[in-house]
């Protein structure tokens, strides 16, 4: 008989872990929202994808990009072609850039990382709208207090962004206290965001030799990119962290109409969601803008019986999907060595 494995979270990470170790241990998923994916969020409109959570992979991160291989996934390359708009408050000014690194997106959007994930875990038992509230363990194993039930479990691997984890899952015994004010000072990366989408029939912009790419003091957006689909012209946006706790969609409209011109009014779909205030993602303190990337990575044993797992444990490339892709693969392959 496999011993019993309880992942608390279904971003990629857990995803990964359950595909990694379906095999040695008979798994539990408990995700707290009504669907997988934490911050990988695309969202679908008349058979195109947009993403509301990650978009880019960079070329250098190998572990996400062999996943990306591996579940038969297929990127293409960010459109950067063109001038980027600043948006100065004396009015828009247009550069022409040198080259840039690229940066490639997946086709039909992040989303198809976790989805395809998900077909891919045969036993595992997924449960949805399941927040898990108190992690309680003892000698024999771990009992994982959700609303309405009590899990019973040898091993619990907690994925959830580790400031999350502190400061709303009890632990009985309590974690160390060490190890506790750590995971409160890890900022939860992009947890300060909010982004949003707007689609268009066409790319416009590119027609008028503009990237799509534009940079703002003004607001409401700070930062505007090209995130068009085969089919559909589309640009999402970064709101700057002042105006960032509504959509305000007629005033982003009038941002893109004055970085990309007059057909920026002819907008299809809207679509916004503030990571800043989602309780599976952030807590108050993440409300702070980070001026860098934060250094990740942490102890992850917390005991015998509990892991962390989840992308700002890893200290390489931290914060990230090639983080969350690295975290899952180093902590599946200790455990099967164990
Ligand atoms: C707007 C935005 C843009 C980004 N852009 C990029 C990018 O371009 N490239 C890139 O590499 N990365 C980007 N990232 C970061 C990337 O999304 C993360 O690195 C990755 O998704 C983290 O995966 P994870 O599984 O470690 O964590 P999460 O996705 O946060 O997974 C944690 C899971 O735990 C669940 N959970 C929380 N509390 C509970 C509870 N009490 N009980 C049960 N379940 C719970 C959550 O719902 C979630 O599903 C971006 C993130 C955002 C928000």
């Amino acid at each position: 008989m496999k011993p019993e494995l309880i992942i608390v979270g279904a971003g990629l990470n857990g995803l990964l872990l359950a595909y990694l170790l379906q095999d040695s241990y008979r798994i539990i998923l408990l995700e707290g929202r009504p669907r997988i994916g934490g911050r990988i969020l695309t969202v679908e409109e008349a058979g195109e994808r947009f993403d509301l959570g990650p978009t880019w992979v960079w070329p250098h991160q190998h572990h996400i990009r062999h996943l990306i291989d591996a579940l038969g996934l297929t990127l293409f390359r960010h459109y950067d072609q063109g001038a980027f708009a600043y948006d100065a408050p004396e009015g828009v000014q247009y550069f022409r850039t040198g080259k840039n690194a690229p940066s490639y997106r997946i086709e039909g959007g992040a989303g198809m990382l976790t989805s395809s994930l998900a077909e891919r875990l045969g036993d595992v038992d997924i449960r949805l709208e399941t927040p898990v509230r108190t992690i309680r363990s003892d000698s024999e194993g771990v009992t994982v207090h959700t609303d309405g039930e009590a899990l019973r479990a040898s091993h619990c691997i907690v994925t959830l962004p580790p400031r999350l984890c502190a400061d709303t899952i009890a632990f009985e015994p309590p974690l160390a206290a060490a190890m506790r004010e750590k995971m409160l000072a890890i900022p939860t990366w992009m947890g300060f965001s909010s982004k949003c989408i707007v689609t268009y029939a066409e790319p416009f912009w590119r027609e008028r030799g503009l990237s799509g790419f534009a940079t703002s003091h003004r607001g409401p957006l700070s930062e505007v990119h090209d995130a068009s689909t085969r089919n559909k012209g589309a640009l999402f946006g970064f709101y700057h962290t002042r105006s960032a706790d509504d959509s305000q969609p007629e005033r982003v409209i009038e941002q893109l109409e004055r970085l990309f011109g007059a057909p920026a009014r002819d907008y299809e779909l809207f679509r916004y969601h503030n990571w800043r205030s989602d309780p599976y993602t952030s807590v108050p303190a993440d409300r702070e803008p980070l001026d860098a990337h934060p250094r990740y990575g942490m102890e992850t044993k917390a005991s015998e019986r509990i892991r962390f797992c989840g992308t700002e444990t890893s200290a390489e490339e931290g914060g990230y999907l090639e983080g969350a892709v690295i975290a899952a693969m180093r902590l599946a392959k200790a455990l099967m060595e164990a």
